[in-house]
């Protein structure tokens, strides 16, 4: 087992890391996950099988890849984002970046001028035969922003500094970037403690986990203006209790019925400071 001591955080330089058990759950054997005890970032060994391809060719989904599948399972955060930012977006100019199947432009482009940016090159004709706008780099981009999105991209990102800064370039002067990312802190991981849920969730795509420590540490490093950081609770009480009692995902499909009891349920994680999802929104 390779010692510990060799690796330096990220964030905050300090030499101070352990090595979680947790599993990845795509099972790159030779990847360790792990935790600097200084500042509680977390990040993975080596960022090394992530190169210039791997998102150009979609190498992240499995081989059954449609973008009609991928349209369906992102419903519901789609909906949730917009109605988020329907209101501040209005008749403004937004970009998302990393906007995959383009599910929030479908229902952000009825409301404001909306683009997005993909690196997958599979997803060029389905944009096409929907009418969005969409750059498959950030360096095509020649205009200005009054609102750039970016949800669960950062933490894909090898060097997220660098692709702030060019969104930063992107963005007018009062502009906003609203970004968000899972959370490390979840209370399944946190506090219930969960085994099989940390094997699941943490995957070879996933190089920073950020919680609202670190996100603000890492924003904070950056000289950018912080406007908030949410917590948001996606995932409910069927989906926990599944996840405690069969070790499984999916109970928030199975155990339909507990879903009732989420308007009280949901509120409990964000307020542990436990909650599933990050928002931030920073400005220049
Ligand atoms: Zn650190």
């Amino acid at each position: 087992m390779k010692s510990a001591t060799k690796y330096v955080c990220p964030l905050c330089k300090s030499e101070n890391i352990e090595l979680k058990d947790y599993k990845i759950r795509d099972n790159k054997n030779d990847l360790r996950i792990l935790k600097c005890k200084k500042c509680s970032m977390v990040f993975l060994s080596s960022f090394e099988h992530i190169n210039q391809n791997f998102y150009k060719k979609g190498l992240m989904h499995s081989y059954s890849f449609n973008p009609q599948n991928w349209l369906n399972n992102s419903k519901e955060d789609d909906l949730r984002r917009f109605n988020l930012l329907k209101n501040e977006a209005k008749n403004k100019k937004v970009l998302d970046f990393g906007c995959g199947a383009g599910g929030f432009l479908l229902l952000m482009k009825n409301v404001c001028s909306i683009k997005g940016v993909e690196s997958q090159e599979s997803l060029e004709d389905f944009y096409k035969s929907n009418n969005l706008d969409v750059f498959s780099s950030i360096d095509e981009i020649k205009e200005k922003f009054d609102i750039i999105t970016m949800f669960h991209v950062l933490e894909h990102l090898k060097e997220p500094e660098k692709i702030i800064e060019k969104l930063l370039n992107l963005l007018n002067e009062k502009g906003e970037i609203i970004i968000e990312v899972p959370n490390e802190d979840d209370i399944l991981l946190s506090l219930y403690k969960c085994k099989p849920f940390a094997d699941f969730t943490h995957w070879s795509c996933h190089l920073f986990c950020y919680n609202k420590k670190t996100l603000k540490k890492f924003f904070s490093k950056m000289n950018v203006k912080i406007n908030y950081i949410k917590s948001i609770q996606r995932y409910g009480l069927a989906n926990h209790l599944y996840w405690l009692i069969k070790g499984q995902k999916g109970g928030h499909l199975r155990w339909k019925y507990l879903n009732n009891y989420d308007f009280i349920y949901k509120k409990i994680p964000p307020l542990l400071n436990k909650s599933d999802t990050l928002i931030i929104s920073i400005s220049k």
